[in-house]
Order: C-alpha cells, then structure tokens, then sequence
C-alpha cells in the first residue's frame, strides 16, 4: 500500500511538471493557430492580434515625438495574454519571425494610412526581436514597407535589446549596418538590463537609449535611481544618442527626467497604448497640445 501511495504522489508530482508543459503547448497551438488566422485576413473584430499605439514624446519644448507600436493577443478563452508571455513563447518555438512581421507590415500600413488622412503622427517604433536578425532578409522587409506605404525610413525606429548586441555573428551586424544605410534608427530598448558590455555603443550604428522602466520607476522615491539615470544620460549625450524614458507615471519622475536633461519620455503620465482610432482621437483631443508645438522643435511630417 505504501508503495502505491508512493507512485501515487509520484503521479502527482509528474502531473503538476507536466501542467505547465501542457499549458505552453497549449499556448503555442493557440499562438500558431492565431498568427495563421491572422495572416488569412479574418475580419477586424475576429482578429486575435491588434496593434496599440503609445506615445513617445518630446520633454522640451513638449511635442509628440513618435508612437511605439505594441502587440495585442486576445484570446478566445484565456482573453487577453501579455506579450511578456508570448513574445518569448514565439521566439522560442520558431513563431517569432512571423509575429513581428505581422507587427512590422501592419504598423508601418497603419502609418501609412494616418499619413494619406492628415492624421500627424511623426514617426513609428517597432519592437523587433533579437532572434529575428540571425535570419538575414530583415532589411529587405523593412525596405520594402517602407517603400509600399511611402513611409521614409527616417520615420521608422526599431526597438532591439542589448542581447543583440553582444551576438558575433556577421549576419546580424550585416543586418544592423544595412538598416542604418538605409536610415533607419537602432534603439537599445531595456538599456541597463542587460549583460553591458558598453562597448557595442560605437561597434554598431545605434542612435537611441531607452532607459529600462525599472530605473524610471522609483527615480522619485528612492534616491539611488537618480545617479543612475543621470549616467545613462550622459553616456547618451558622450555618444550623440537620444535619450527615451520608458515607464514615466508620475509628475515627479517626469520633472527630474527633464531637469536631468532626457530628451524623451514615454509612460502612463502622457498616455497609454492605445489602439489606432483611439490614437486618433487623443491626438485631435486630449493630446493636442503635444502636436501644436513650435514647428522647427519637431520633426516635420
Ligand atoms: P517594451 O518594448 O519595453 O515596451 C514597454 C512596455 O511598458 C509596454 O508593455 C507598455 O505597455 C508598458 N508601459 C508603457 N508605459 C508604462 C508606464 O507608465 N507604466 C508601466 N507600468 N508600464 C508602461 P507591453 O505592451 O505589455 O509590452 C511588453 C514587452 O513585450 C515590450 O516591452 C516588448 O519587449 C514586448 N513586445 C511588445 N510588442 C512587441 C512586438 O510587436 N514584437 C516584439 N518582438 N516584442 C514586443
Ligand atoms: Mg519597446
Ligand atoms: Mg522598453
Ligand atoms: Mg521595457
């Protein structure tokens, strides 16, 4: 009998491990079987992915600088699930390429689009993962919706994180140098989190800093943020690379970040992600002010 009460825990302990294999494989159906109804062209509100838009603006004089687009997963049964979750879940079991790719056509057509209506937006940031650089037609991609939405490659960021930039393959660096040629700008997302090795800031052709939200987020609460984010600045500043601050909440943070001299900020404080008409309606609303500023202080549209 004990030895029956012992395979029973032991059948127990197996299924828990295993509740967790079947909910990422679960997960990864799910995500394959979305990504395939999404590139069928299923109509709008059948769409499991959506795009939002978040505003990146300019710290002084105040004016929109860009909007970063974020991926939105709703699932018919769990609703909706973080790309914290499911970015990695694509990267790791081969979807990624597709997801951001998805992420890359629609946005750059979303702007596209806003551009054709008068809509101002000055400018898109796209995250693009790291895994998707080892693959070498990222910079055709990227130049070929620029080019089918008369977008310029000026207007377009991408979002890469420092892991990247450690790799030593000759393909991604290839890649890096062919997005800059073509005018494209390289922002370090998450800088400060990663393994900094700082030196890859003048091996690669990046242009932009964005400071980890981790360092934002008690900048006005605990004091030893402050010298930190001062530095980041200054690294910035040292290099001739624009600064952006992720994760500004509070009045607090964005006064210190200003007075530190950031250029950027971005953060629930000026607005949340928002999807594409809702955008529309902050820009002509509540975020107006944030367009009508001095012409020669934003990038022209
Ligand atoms: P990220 O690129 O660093 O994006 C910033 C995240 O901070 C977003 O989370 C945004 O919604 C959130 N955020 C913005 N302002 C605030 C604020 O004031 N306070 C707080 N607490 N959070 C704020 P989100 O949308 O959940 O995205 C998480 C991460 O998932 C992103 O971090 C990015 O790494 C990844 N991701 C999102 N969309 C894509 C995509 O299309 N492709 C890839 N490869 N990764 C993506
Ligand atoms: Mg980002
Ligand atoms: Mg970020
Ligand atoms: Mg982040």
């Amino acid at each position: 009998r004990a030895k029956q009460a012992g395979r029973n825990r032991c059948h127990f302990f197996r299924r828990d491990m295993n509740e967790q294999a079947v909910r990422r494989l679960e997960m990864e159906a799910a995500l394959r079987e979305a990504l395939d109804r999404q590139e069928a062209g299923c109509p709008d509100e059948e769409a499991p992915f959506e795009l939002h838009y978040q505003p990146q603006v300019r710290l002084k004089p105040q004016c929109l600088h860009r909007v970063e687009a974020l991926i939105r997963w709703t699932h018919p049964r769990w609703g909706a699930v973080s790309p914290v979750e499911f970015v990695p879940l694509a990267e790791e079991c081969g979807l990624i390429d597709r997801l951001d790719s998805w992420v890359l056509q629609t946005s750059v057509a979303q702007l596209g689009r806003w551009r054709a209506a008068g809509v101002p937006v000055p400018g898109l940031a796209v995250n693009v993962s790291a895994v998707r650089f080892a693959r070498g037609d990222l910079p055709d991609q990227v130049r070929a919706a620029l080019a089918a939405n008369g977008i310029p490659a000026n207007d377009l960021t991408l979002e890469i994180t420092e892991r990247l930039m450690m790799t030593e393959e000759v393909g991604v660096h290839d890649a890096l140098d062919a997005l800059h040629a073509l005018g494209v700008t390289l922002s370090i997302d998450d800088f400060g989190t990663g393994y900094s090795s700082l030196s890859y800031l003048k091996r690669f052709p990046v242009g932009e800093l964005k400071i980890d939200r981790s360092f934002v987020k008690e900048l006005d609460i605990d004091a030893a943020n402050r010298p930190l984010v001062r530095a980041i600045i200054q690294i910035g500043e040292a290099l001739g690379l624009t600064v952006v601050a992720e994760g500004v909440e509070r009045e607090a943070q964005h006064l210190m970040l200003e007075a530190e001299g950031c250029a950027i900020g971005q953060g629930y404080r000026f607005a949340r992600p928002m999807p594409a008409d809702a955008l529309v309606r902050w820009l002509a609303g509540e975020g107006k002010h944030w367009v009508e500023c001095p012409a020669d202080a934003c990038f022209s549209i």
